[in-house]
């Protein structure tokens, strides 16, 4: 029996793993999304010496189940390998009484890598399925994060062609560096004269013209979303929860069938709903615990059935989870009101319409799994120069705000289950911030606090920063918001 992905907003929509990938958002505006979980058989047993390949094969063949099983191989090895800077993908390192899931192995040192690797694999693949043999064009609006894990992904792969947007000087040196260094022949950055709302504002725009649409149709190629609305990008997510509990096994930090808590930093909530998903397939978890930081709206959220994006937007040392309309969340809304599309329709119109909306008569046993916290910018830098003097060890601003809410959840309720943090970004990709939070003083330069962070935990500068001061240029174009289209057209020739 093939699995039923469904539009969370229309029950009529139904579609297979590789539709589901090849379209990202169903035409309705909803995610798909599966309405029965797979049956996985997690022997743990056996899993426990099985490589994070032999994981992702389990995971992926259960979830994309119209994929053969030489499709998977072929998206598999080409993704999980000596792209990561070590052989385990996703290790995992004992914190005191926590333990830290390095998920920043991959080309951009952020967790993103670890479905972005894949993505262009998946999404060329389910094309060829569907008998679809157009170019497969990613456009995407960055601020900062994606844009660069996106490239690197899909850079030289056959099929498929890149071009990234970001906001001209709104970018750090080191993420701006990443992108314009950029090497493939079929990738495209390009800065534009506004913000990161004006980007994707455009592109969303771009997405839907018709008479765009056809001059690609014309040129045998069509737009795809790398985002992480798509499928394609949640279910990879769920391969390491489950790689992580077997390692805890194999190295006798577990009994088999001890239940763990996972904390995980949330932004767009896509991270956490995997891990929602690794549990429904049997992963023993006790609870979820989401975190955030200022913007707190999903703090809110868990604590009253209540979302409200009307409130400031603030800027914070953990940039990739300054969100307010946190899309994933979606999944969970469709879930908690018992996979009911009508419902969960209406309160994503009324979060469009009022910006708010009030969940009722929810599924108690999926709300009472969750717990929520967040942390405020000095509770991150403290976190962060904590864990530096007790085990000298630097966290990332992202990681830090979970390891801060995990703490004083902790505190709060004196639960002493085994907890994993999802650890979603190296501490090189945001250096500034984590030697000012351990010093107390700011270096003044991307490189220079590189250096001092280095020499602060002894950890290796990865691949990923090493020679970016001297990597020539490649992507040099700055374009006003208004000739965005037509840097598309020029560069796909139609
Ligand atoms: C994207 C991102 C997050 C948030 O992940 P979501 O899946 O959007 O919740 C957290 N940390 C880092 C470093 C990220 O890049």
């Amino acid at each position: 029996m093939t699995l039923v992905y469904q539009s969370t907003r229309n029950e009529k929509n139904k579609v297979t793993a590789s539709q589901a990938i090849l379209q990202g958002l169903a035409t309705d505006g909803g995610l798909f999304t599966p309405v029965d979980f797979p049956d996985v058989n997690l022997d743990f047993d056996r899993l426990k010496s099985a490589s994070y390949q032999e994981v992702a094969k389990l995971v992926l063949s259960a979830f994309l189940d119209d994929f053969t099983e030489e499709e998977l191989d072929f998206c598999i090895d080409n993704a999980y390998d000596a792209k990561f800077d070590t052989p385990v993908i996703a290790p995992l390192v004992k914190l005191g009484d926590q333990y830290h899931l390095e998920l920043f192995h991959g080309s951009t040192i952020a967790f993103k890598d670890m479905a972005l690797s894949i993505l262009p694999y998946l999404l060329t693949t389910a094309a060829k399925k569907q008998g679809v043999d157009d170019k497969i064009v990613i456009l995407t609006a960055t601020s900062g994060d994606t844009g660069k894990a996106a490239m690197a992904g899909f850079a030289d792969v056959a099929g498929t062609e890149i071009i990234v947007f970001y906001p001209n000087g709104g970018v750090s040196k080191i993420q701006e560096l990443q992108m314009t260094t950029q090497v493939g022949d079929n990738t495209h950055v390009v800065a534009i004269e506004g913000n990161f709302d004006d980007a994707q504002t455009k592109v969303k725009e771009m997405f839907n013209d018709e008479s765009l649409r056809q001059k690609l149709a014309a040129k045998g190629a069509q737009f795809s979303s790398a985002n992480s609305m798509n499928i394609g990008r949640l279910v990879p997510q769920i391969v390491y929860y489950i790689y992580a509990y077997a390692q805890l096994l194999n190295d006798g930090q577990l009994e088999k069938g001890e239940k763990i808590n996972i904390t995980v930093p949330t932004g767009n909530f896509g991270n956490i709903l995997a891990a929602y998903y690794a549990k429904q397939i049997g992963l023993p978890v006790h609870k979820l615990i989401c975190a955030s930081n200022e913007n707190n709206v999903l703090t809110d959220f868990f604590a009253t059935g209540f979302y409200d994006k009307k409130r400031r937007f603030k800027v914070t040392s953990s940039p990739s989870m300054d969100i307010l309309v946190s899309s994933n969340l979606e999944r969970l809304i469709f879930h908690l009101v018992g996979n009911d599309s009508a419902k969960t329709r209406e309160l994503m119109t009324a979060l469009v319409d009022k910006g708010e909306y009030q969940l009722s008569a929810v599924n108690p046993d999926i709300l009472d799994f969750f717990e929520a916290g967040f942390a405020t910018e000095g509770e991150t830098s403290a976190e962060i120069k904590r864990l530096y003097d007790d085990l000298s060890y630097i966290e990332d601003p992202h990681t830090a705000v979970a390891s801060a809410v995990y703490r004083a959840y902790r505190d709060r309720t004196g639960d002493q289950t085994k907890t994993i943090i999802a650890s979603t970004a190296s501490p090189y990709k945001f250096p500034r911030v984590a030697v000012e939070a351990v010093k107390g003083k700011d270096s003044g330069d991307d490189f220079a606090a590189v250096q001092e962070l280095h020499d602060l935990s002894g950890v290796a500068i990865p691949k990923a920063v090493k020679g970016l001061e001297t990597a020539p240029i490649r992507h040099r174009k700055v374009v006003e918001v208004a000739a965005m289209q037509k840097a598309v057209e020029s560069y796909l020739d139609v």
